[in-house]
């Protein structure tokens, strides 16, 4: 193993250590999650080398330095061809916010959303464990994304979900060879029963509480650092469960530790109206989150009542002085159409609320957020029945130059 990389598995809460050959969803002594931890010299000689150069294979052969990857041919046997996700610049809508220097990270992998960079860690992971099953309990992107990386690796994929279940967002998964199991229950019970396949049969438990899926996702961080050339001041971020803004936090902090960037973003968290339970305890200064009644959303994704890493969320944004910040249905929509239209980019409802949020920071007293990027989760194919009702094919016209041109308004 690699021991002058990494320390082992910390806890968050107690800061109890334990070996990664231990590996462990949580801390055995007070249950809290585990972080993988890093060994701060190692990072900073490391990255006094310089950021790694992009490489089109995979990530992770590119990050492999800073990922607890020992044998590099494993990626091989387990990638679908994931590479560090895209930085624009904003040439138009950021200039219509008044935050002039806006980027958006564009989180989306092999199967459309932000997912894959955790999963595709998690399912390296499971192959040199020599674990033959995968699951984790969900009813949207990540049961798509561990079914198509099980299908890759050749592993078995079963996701747990609650009644009632869209089967739109169930054929994606399906589609891969991922295993639906309809649990006769909610999501809590849903996630209760995958616990205990986890826990009785040996299956690797790819969702929430793995560390290893925070550790891969943490390269975000890593990514937007070498793209900018510097830190960002401001980095919204859209929170279900919450693990990307904890991997944020992670990413950039090992950056800032190690004296690659100078000062740390302003995390923001963004939920919606439906369903905030976290952005709830922010704003009641509370330590941690409680659950919520959802109320219905066009969107179904990060409409998570009971997230896991709320605590850390709370965390996360407090120490880097950011906020926590509710979009309304209607508000991601127009950040929808208005990020397509002016920018050419489409989104899924769960991945234009940190647009949507953009345009409500200033009211919400946060002053100029400088440099800015906006995580963009999901491509907008994953839900388009979010803006497909505003929008009819127009009647027929005569096939004639004029009748474009009038058509058109020309
Ligand atoms: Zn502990």
């Amino acid at each position: 193993m690699h021991d002058e990389k990494i320390l082992g598995l910390q806890c968050r809460d107690c800061g109890a250590l334990i070996p990664e050959k231990d590996f462990a969803l949580s801390c055995g002594k007070c249950g809290a999650p585990l972080r993988l931890k890093f060994s701060p010299d190692y990072l900073r000689q490391e990255l006094a080398k310089g950021f790694p150069a992009p490489d089109s294979r995979s990530f992770l052969r590119e990050w492999a330095r800073f990922l607890p990857i020992d044998d590099p041919g494993v990626i091989d046997t387990i990638s679908l061809g994931e590479v560090e996700t895209r930085l624009l610049p904003s040439l138009r809508l950021g200039r219509s916010l008044d935050v002039p220097a806006l980027h958006f990270k564009l989180e989306i992998g092999p199967t459309l959303s932000l997912k894959d960079r955790g999963t595709a860690l998690c399912v390296l992971k499971a192959v040199e464990m020599g674990r033959n099953t995968l699951c984790l309990s969900s009813s949207g992107n990540n049961a798509a994304s561990i079914a198509a990386y099980g299908a890759r690796a050749g592993l078995r994929s079963v996701v747990f979900v609650q009644r009632d279940v869209s089967p739109a967002k169930m054929a994606k998964c399906q589609v891969y060879g991922g295993h639906v199991v309809v649990v006769d229950g909610d999501m809590a019970a849903a996630s209760a029963l995958c616990a205990e396949m986890v826990s009785s049969r040996g299956w690797f438990q790819c969702g929430g509480p793995n560390p290893y899926r925070v550790a891969g996702k943490r390269m975000f961080a890593y990514g937007i650092v070498r793209q900018l050339g510097r830190a960002p001041d401001t980095v919204l971020i859209p929170c279900g469960g919450g693990a990307g803004m904890v991997a944020a936090w992670d990413g950039f902090s090992e950056l800032y530790e190690a004296g690659v960037i100078k000062t740390m973003p302003r995390l923001v968290g963004v939920q919606l109206e439906a369903c905030n339970p976290t952005a709830t305890a922010f704003a009641q200064g509370k330590e941690t989150v409680t659950p919520v009644v959802k109320k219905p959303s066009l969107s179904d994704a990060i409409m998570n009542n009971n997230p896991c890493w709320g605590t850390y969320c709370l965390q996360a944004v407090r120490q880097t002085g950011g906020t926590f910040i509710s979009v309304s249905d209607a508000e991601f929509i127009k950040a929808i159409k208005d990020l397509a239209a002016m920018e050419g980019i489409y989104a899924e409802p769960a991945g234009a609320v940190s647009v949507a949020a953009l345009a409500k920071l200033r009211a919400a007293g946060f002053g100029d957020p400088g440099l800015t990027v906006c995580n963009i989760t999901g491509h907008g194919l994953n839900f388009p029945q979010a803006t497909a009702g505003d929008f009819a094919i127009p009647a027929p016209i005569p096939a004639t130059v004029e009748a474009v041109e009038a058509f058109l308004g020309a």
